[in-house]
């Protein structure tokens, strides 16, 4: 029943002209009763949808809905987000995800929440993360190559998420190396990878992203309100979250298939330092061994930060226990 919505949905989004209600029957081998209500349960969940006698049904205005039959009747990729798990509410997407995938959910499962209780980034800290406004999304991933290769697939998402937050509002997505996406220096998203695996062996990568889509600065936390923003705030307009997770989906499975070509980032570097908002500027890397300032100059074929310090010395930085800022803030 689920999956009729989304596929009714779907052929009512792509046509311009009516669709008769006997076409949906045949198409979905349902009867006109089932298809009669999947259209009033889309009307009660806010779609206008007219119809009219002999001609049948047409979608007038698609509402900020985001739902399971929303994402679904989106999706045009062939393994990522193949299959959706959607929640109003749950503790954390990338617990929920891993679940899954040590159930034996396949490569490419996703994991979407409207809220989330237990929200987590780096290192335990917490993001926020607030109902009816955001994107909480996670990936499970099971792939066949070294648990050594699985850090670089933070950037892949973060090079897939400014790749969509760029389509879809024009806004210049820059990413905070390794996994922030910033807009005019304010944090949009972050990325949390996490992986189950032997020394030799990967069971499950997720990764999991939090993006504010349509948050508005009073929602922010005090704590946040000065370096967080959304892409509501920077752009001025709201924006579909269906249409996020769609994007980044779509984007995510373009740049992993790449990634698996090489096991390495060389066929994406150039993309991603595109979007490198530290790139040939002043870096302060908070390196828990000592703190010291260079100049970020781009990203090593195995996703590390190349960093020049003043004697001329490259450093290479690895994601795991430093952060790195601007020298006079975050950015
Ligand atoms: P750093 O910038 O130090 O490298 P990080 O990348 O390790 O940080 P993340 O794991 O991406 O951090 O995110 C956690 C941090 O992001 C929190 O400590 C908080 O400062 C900030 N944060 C939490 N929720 C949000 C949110 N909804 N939007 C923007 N920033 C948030």
């Amino acid at each position: 029943m689920g999956t009729d919505k989304a596929d009714i949905l779907a052929l009512l989004r792509n046509s311009k002209d009516y669709i008769s209600g006997q076409q949906l029957c045949d198409q979905f081998g349902v009867s006109r009763t089932a298809v009669w209500k999947v259209i009033n349960q889309l009307k009660e969940e806010g779609y206008q949808i007219e119809s009219v006698t002999r001609k049948g049904y047409r979608l007038l205005s698609c509402p900020e809905v985001f739902s399971e039959s929303e994402i679904v009747s989106r999706i045009r990729t062939d393994w990522a987000g193949q299959k959706i798990y959607y929640y109003d509410e749950t503790g954390s997407t990338n617990i929920d995800a891993k679940r899954l995938a040590e159930e034996g959910a396949p490569h490419g499962t996703t994991v979407v929440a409207d809220k989330q209780k237990q929200g987590r980034g780096r290192r335990g800290r917490e993001w926020e993360s607030p109902a009816g406004t955001a994107v909480y999304m996670s990936i499970a991933l099971k792939p066949d190559f070294a648990p050594d290769k699985a850090s670089m697939l933070t950037l892949v998402m973060a090079l897939s998420v400014a790749e969509a937050v760029t389509e879809l509002t024009g806004l210049e997505a820059a990413i905070k190396w390794p996994n922030d996406i910033v807009v005019n220096k304010k944090k949009v998203c972050g990325i949390l990878t996490e992986m189950s695996a032997e020394l030799d062996y990967i069971h499950y990568i997720v990764i999991g992203v939090g993006i504010n889509v349509n948050n508005h600065l009073s929602e922010f936390t005090e704590e946040i309100s000065k370096t967080a923003s959304s892409l509501q705030i920077e752009s001025g307009k709201p924006v579909s979250r269906a249409a996020v997770v769609e994007r980044v989906l779509f984007y995510f499975e373009k740049n992993y298939d790449i990634f698996v070509r090489k096991l390495d980032l060389s066929e994406l570097q150039e993309a991603y330092q595109k979007h490198l908002i530290n790139l040939n500027t002043e870096v302060k890397v908070l390196d828990p061994k000592g703190e010291y300032t260079g100049i970020a100059r781009g990203i090593s074929k195995t996703g590390e930060l190349l960093v020049e310090k003043e004697d001329g010395t490259m450093e290479t930085v690895y994601a795991g226990e430093v952060s790195v800022r601007g020298l006079y803030g975050y950015v």
